[in-house]
């Protein structure tokens, strides 16, 4: 059985990591840390998890073999690496850190430690974008050309917090949604982006510098281009994915989400077909691929090299916007 602590006291293991963990049949959560013991405290008895600590070292020095970080951004190397050393499986949340130089260090930590590393890209998990690629990969649009990915919400308000005021921390748009597109992206189309134009905004709600809007444009190693939107202030938009090809268009909807929601629509010269597609909970499908892996069976649905592709074109899309320049991307594997 796989014993989790959870790393942070955070919204994403509240709403989704700790029932995931739950839904396995070999998934226990042992213990939570946070830095603040009365919040250790009150947030492992909120969600029945039986120990509560306020240090890293207690936390892996207890009964677990795995680690789910889910902490600020700029504190996931040091505890990533801290619980490889101890000799904990880690699955850490996106971004994995703050420059793709640090998600190399946790990589390859992890393989010197032999232990699995996953990044939680939990849009690799949706049964719409697993659709979308294996049309692709079936050959049902032909050679692919461009892709669009419409990733710009509202960011909640419980949410509006370090996201959009504390720079130190990672926050923006960038490290938290356009990293998801980048790996969905690469995913989806079995490709991987080399060069990158952004331009970003500050459209109201972020502070301190940060954008809290992004229109990025890519170039993939195929030669296809695509572009992404990632927004914190938009209201009322619909999010999607489109990939459009030689002999034919894949138009997905409503699901750049958490949920296992949308629909995924295929449209060539012989028509329209509405593609179905598998409703597993995200983050379960997730979890169950990291068990998996720490059982020797396959990989994480995102790898930690998965993890260094996306921040290497975050940041290479922030580097863009900073200096009005196509940036070329390196993920330096
Ligand atoms: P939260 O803001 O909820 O939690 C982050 C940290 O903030 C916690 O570790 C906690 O610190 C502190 N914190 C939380 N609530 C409070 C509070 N009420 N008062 C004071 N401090 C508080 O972050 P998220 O859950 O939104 O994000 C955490 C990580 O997960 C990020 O890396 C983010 O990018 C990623 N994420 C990934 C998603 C995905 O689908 N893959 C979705 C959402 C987030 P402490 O632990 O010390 O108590």
């Amino acid at each position: 059985s796989v014993k989790w602590g959870l790393i942070g006291a955070s919204t994403i293991a509240r709403q989704f990591m700790i029932d995931a963990i739950r839904a396995q049949a070999d998934g226990a959560i042992a213990a939570v840390m946070s830095s603040n013991p009365e919040r250790a405290a009150a947030y492992a008895r909120e969600n029945g998890i039986p120990a509560a600590v306020s240090n890293l070292d207690a936390l892996l020095g207890s009964d677990i073999n795995a680690v789910y970080i889910s902490t600020t951004n700029e504190l996931h190397l040091e505890q990533a690496l801290a619980a490889i050393k101890a000799g904990k499986h880690v699955l850490c949340e996106k971004p994995l850190a703050l420059t793709s130089d640090d998600a190399r260090r946790m990589v390859v930590a992890a393989k010197a430690a032999g232990i699995v590393l996953g990044t939680n890209h939990h849009l690799r998990n949706a049964g719409a974008h697993r659709a979308v690629r294996e049309a692709i990969a079936a050959g049902r649009i032909g050679q692919p050309i461009a892709a669009r990915v419409f990733h710009a919400v509202y960011l909640p308000e419980n949410l509006q917090g370090w996201r959009i005021a504390r720079p130190e921390a990672g926050g923006g748009v960038v490290l938290d949604i356009t990293v998801h597109d980048a790996d969905t992206l690469r995913f989806v189309l079995g490709d991987d982006p080399v060069e990158v134009s952004a331009f970003t905004q500050s459209a109201g709600m972020a502070a301190g510098g940060l954008e809290d809007g992004a229109m990025c444009i890519w170039r993939f190693e195929s030669g296809l281009i695509a572009q992404s939107h990632e927004g914190f202030t938009t209201r009322f938009a619909d999010t999607g994915f489109e990939v459009h090809g030689s002999q034919g268009s894949l138009i997905a909807r409503n699901v750049m989400t958490q949920k296992p929601v949308g629909s995924v629509l295929l449209r060539t010269a012989s028509g329209e077909e509405e593609l179905s597609s598998d409703r597993e909970n995200l983050y379960v499908r997730s979890v169950r691929r990291f068990h998996a892996a720490i059982r020797g069976e396959g990989q994480p649905s995102a790898t930690g090299e998965d993890g260094i592709w996306s921040l290497a074109a975050a940041e290479a899309a922030l580097q863009s916007a900073n200096s009005g320049r196509a940036v070329k991307i390196d993920p330096k594997l």
